[in-house]
């Protein structure tokens, strides 16, 4: 059964037909958007075994836009019951997808890079409606995840094991990796596309089925991710959605018997907890948690760079990116300087909806998000830090309908303040001074996260002693906190994951289980470390 969505809403947000995509179609206007909005009755439902199915008790909750407060759709609002149906698709798909050759989940794995590609545009004006990003990060968070597709399908014919000599005569190794089972994939709101494929497709192609709990903040863009890949043709059964909040649905995923392997990218609390129930099942768990990134600025370092670095890696996407930096550790010298032009980039920044051309920084996701937000503008107040610009909500010219925070900036910060320290998730940063090099990776690693951190200097041997010494996941020289690419590991050390990686080949590692093979023909029985080959 498909979505319970009027036919004109659907059909304005491209949701009917699972057509394949053509590259001339008009693409989704702001105005089409505006007019779902104003439908009603638009109601989604849990995909399982390759239906539509609504909540077995029929509970439901609504995605509302951060932006303007309008509601998008309305969602199943699910318990453990859904899930053990969902898990149980997923655990009989599971017997014939793992032998599909793995070439073919390539195959389809770039059929669905193919209708993202042509659903881009629509995709990214939902995503700036249900997320709250502006339009080109939009379309940057769909574009990582075709170029996630691009480079998961690719390992449909790569998928690398070793062989390997073996110490005794006539006998053959090698090793080769084998998928695991059902995995549960839980996601944040905050690349409400891109994360779910940097999780989904590498699950996929190694041979796996999914049970996917998207963010309640953003379940229509998972919706649309999951509707795009059985349109790519992902068989009934091996991709399942199960909509929901986290206490019920995702700890219904984590605590089920039949899924072995859990992903989660959300907070460090999250993270703990997760860990906690899976434990009992000796699950593998992977965890992409929080972070508190820095940006060095040395004496020499190029200031104009610098502070355009800074300005998109602390405000970009309302400062919202688990890579977003919200310290800046500036050298004595340059500290003055520095600061002042900050100051003057974030005022004029313009704050607005983000599918608007000239808006900067949209809204951020929930009143909650506001509410700590702002919570910890008084904290830093409070700890003797000085506000240097914004520390309020933003309700003027109608941005009272949406969650506006202005870009904020604190100067002569502690490095232990817990402005300094807590992940704030919101557009604010704190600027700490430093007397020279090693003070400045100091303060970078005084912190329990560790996920991307940057430098911006001239002198190739400071780049290099911080590429050594920043303890972080990511480095970046002479360039902000975020940026990643898909073909290279990504995660964090210390309290921002427990060690895995997602993209990259290192995301094959968490998605197979290896099996080594001894193959001996000698036709006699050859005893591994007792028998000695000549
Ligand atoms: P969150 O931890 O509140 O939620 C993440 C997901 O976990 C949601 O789908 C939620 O419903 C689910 N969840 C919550 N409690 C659960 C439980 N007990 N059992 C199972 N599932 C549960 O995080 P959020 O607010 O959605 O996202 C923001 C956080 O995500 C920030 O801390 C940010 O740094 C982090 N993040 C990290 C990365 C990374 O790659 N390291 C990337 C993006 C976001």
């Amino acid at each position: 059964m498909r979505p319970h969505v009027s036919r004109e809403a659907a059909s304005a947000i491209g949701l009917l037909g699972f057509q394949r995509p053509d590259a001339n179609a008009p693409t989704v206007t702001a105005t089409k958007i505006a007019a779902v909005a104003l439908l009603g009755a638009k109601t989604f439902q849990n995909y399982i075994a390759g239906e539509w199915v609504d909540a077995k008790d029929g509970a439901t909750f609504e995605s509302t836009s951060p932006a303007n407060g309008a509601t998008l759709g309305v969602f199943p609002k699910s318990t453990a019951t859904d899930v053990d149906r969902a898990v149980a698709a997923a655990k009989e798909a599971f017997e014939e997808w793992c032998l599909v050759p793995a070439p073919k989940r390539g195959e389809i794995i770039f059929g669905f890079a193919q209708l993202l590609t042509a659903q881009k545009e629509d995709i990214a004006q939902l995503m700036a409606r249900e997320m709250g990003k502006v339009l080109p990060e939009a379309r940057g968070d769909v574009q990582e995840a075709i170029d996630m597709a691009y480079y998961m399908g690719g390992e449909g014919r790569r998928l690398f094991g070793q062989t390997t000599p073996s110490e005794l005569r006539d006998k053959f190794n090698m090793s080769v990796r084998m998928p695991i089972g059902v995995v549960g994939v839980i996601t944040p709101w905050n690349f409400p596309i891109a994360i779910p494929s940097w999780k989904i497709l590498p699950a996929l192609v190694c041979g796996n089925t999914v049970v996917f709990k998207p963010a309640t903040d953003t379940p229509f863009l998972g919706e649309r991710f999951v509707e795009l890949l059985a349109e790519a043709g992902v068989p009934p059964g091996v991709v399942n959605v199960v909509h929901g909040g986290g206490a019920e649905v995702g700890n219904a995923i984590v605590q089920h018997p039949d899924v072995p392997v859990i992903t989660l990218t959300g907070s460090r609390e999250t993270g703990v907890a997760v860990t906690k129930t899976g434990a009992d099942r000796l699950k593998h768990i992977h965890l992409e948690l929080g972070g508190k990134n820095a940006i060095i600025v040395l004496d020499d370092a190029d200031l104009d760079l610098a502070v355009e670095g800074i300005i998109w890696s602390a405000f970009g996407t309302s400062g919202q990116r688990c890579t977003a930096a919200s310290r800046v550790i500036a050298h004595e010298s340059v500290y003055d300087t520095l600061v002042s032009r900050l100051v003057r980039e974030a005022e004029q920044l313009r704050l607005g909806v983000g599918w608007e051309d000239d808006t900067d920084v949209g809204p951020v996701i929930n009143k909650s998000a506001l509410e700590k937000i702002h919570s910890y503008t008084e904290i830093g107040k409070q700890e003797g830090a000085q506000l240097l610009t914004g520390g309020e909500v933003a309700s003027s010219n109608g941005l009272d309908k949406g969650f506006y925070y202005r870009p904020t900036i604190f100067g002569e910060v502690d490095p232990q303040m817990r402005i300094a320290q807590e992940e704030i998730f919101g557009p604010t940063v704190a600027v700490i001074k430093v007397r020279e090099l090693d003070e400045a990776i100091s303060v970078s690693n005084g912190i329990k996260y560790g996920l991307s951190s940057s430098i911006f200097t001239r002198d190739v041997n400071t780049a290099f002693r911080a590429m050594r010494d920043l303890k972080a996941g990511i480095t970046y020289i002479n360039a902000g906190t975020i940026g990643a690419e898909v073909h290279l590991p990504f995660g964090g050390v210390k309290d921002t994951g427990n060690g895995h990686r997602e993209a990259g080949q290192a995301a094959l590692d968490f998605f197979t289980e290896w099996k080594s093979i001894y193959v001996d023909y000698s036709g006699k029985l050859q005893k591994a470390q007792i028998d000695t080959a000549e």
